[in-house]
């Protein structure tokens, strides 16, 4: 069947667009709970949640309510004044965390939140010390966004093929044991996600996070958790630092913070800005905010009420069965809950999961070189669930034939 719809938004897409990025060969139209509907009228069920950005699902009424109503009064004022669903959200986020020295800036997106983290660190590493330390040490499978600053800081060498000179003052470490041969008296901050995203859903190990962590404040090294990923009740907690038992100086959200709409933050224990240091002109404006407190409340409530946890269940069950019944295809589960991945016995093997689950219109995303990544939404349902780990069954059937 041809699809007209499609060949039409693919041309004008490839006459007008940059040609950044390798799309499946679908667009999307509208949505409906965890079910997103093509141009052309076919229906998927979605286990990447647009990279773990659409927590609420789509369609959702009242977060549609809630920004539209924001929308018709007013949508920015600049941050020359105060803008009260910012202030709300920043009590959100704080009292959540349970954080309670913590303090919010708002950005746009990952990237720039981690650019204000990365800011943050090298105020810190030039106030406090008598001599100036500059250096942010970081994992070699991390990612941390494109500006050219968390290029650099992102530790995967398949990022930095161009675009040099990038900012200085960026190490790798190998793993979590070699950050400490890594850090010096130039040493300002530590950079980590807790479960690395892209890097195959590696979730570090507990008790070295936790050593690491006091070894850091012993040497007063700020530790930076990016959470862009893992935050907002994506790990199960509302955030993954809840998991691993930790007080990070510095954690950075954004992915499902707006249900859609494009936010990002940073949160701090130690006051470091001041007046002037750091600005965005879009940053926590009435709309992108209004949305973020309107996740949180709902998120907040279905983790209160036991949703979260059942749904996480019910994910994980199934992706055991898929790994059981799958041998030939899988080699492990990996990462926490609704962050996660089954580990492809190769490279070959992820690339046909990922064509057969398309196949059979479920939404699923690669990470790190072999794994295949599960990002749903926080608010999928039950049947969604069971609906979209059929197809893949019945996908999955046919490559071990
Ligand atoms: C996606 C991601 C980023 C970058 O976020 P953008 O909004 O694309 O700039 C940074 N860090 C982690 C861990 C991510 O998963």
């Amino acid at each position: 069947m041809m699809k007209e719809n499609l060949e039409k938004l693919k041309k004008l897409s490839e006459e007008f667009l940059m040609d950044t990025y390798a799309r499946g060969e679908i667009g999307f139209a509208y949505g409906l709970g965890a079910k997103l509907y093509s141009v052309d009228e076919e229906e998927y069920i979605d286990f990447g949640s647009g990279i773990g950005v659409s927590s609420l699902g789509y369609g959702h009424q009242g977060l549609a309510q809630a920004i539209a109503l924001q929308a018709s009064k007013l949508i920015h004022t600049s941050n020359l004044y105060y803008i009260e669903p910012q202030a709300r959200l920043a009590q959100k986020l704080v009292e959540l965390s349970g954080y309670e020295e913590m303090k919010v800036f708002f950005a746009n997106s990952g990237a720039e939140a981690n650019e204000g983290a990365i800011k943050l660190a090298r105020k810190y590493g030039e106030v406090a010390f008598e001599k100036k330390r500059y250096k942010i040490i970081t994992l070699q499978s991390s990612f941390h966004g494109r500006t050219l600053a968390t290029l650099k800081a992102t530790g995967q060498s398949k990022f930095h093929q161009y675009f040099s000179p990038f900012p200085e003052g960026f190490v790798i470490a190998k793993d979590l044991g070699d950050v400490y041969h890594k850090i010096d008296e130039e040493t300002c901050a530590v950079m980590i996600e807790l479960i690395q995203g892209e890097g195959g859903i590696y979730a570090l190990s507990k008790q070295e996070v936790q050593d690491l962590a006091s070894e850091l404040a012993k040497k007063g090294v700020l530790l930076i958790v990016d959470e862009v990923q893992s935050g907002i009740y994506r790990s199960g907690e509302m955030l993954a630092s809840h998991l691993y038992e930790i007080v990070p100086d510095i954690i950075t959200l954004a992915k499902g913070l707006g249900g859609g709409v494009p936010i990002g933050a940073v949160m701090s224990q130690k006051e470091i800005f001041t007046k002037g240091d750091h600005g965005s002109t879009f940053g926590g404006n009435f709309l992108s905010t209004q949305a973020g407190v309107f996740v949180l409340e709902t998120l907040s409530e279905m983790k209160q009420n036991g949703e979260i946890d059942k749904t996480i269940q019910v994910f994980h069950q199934e992706l055991e069965g898929l790994l059981v019944e799958f041998k030939e295809l899988f080699c492990q589960k990996v990462g926490v809950g609704l962050m996660v991945g089954l580990e492809a016995r190769s490279e070959e093997i992820q690339s046909k999961v990922l064509e057969v689950a398309k196949q059979e219109r479920v939404l699923i995303l690669r990470s790190g070189r072999n794994v295949v990544r599960f990002l749903p939404p926080i608010l999928i349902a039950k049947e969604e669930i069971l609906e979209g780990f059929a197809r893949l069954r019945k996908g999955l059937s046919s490559l071990i034939g």
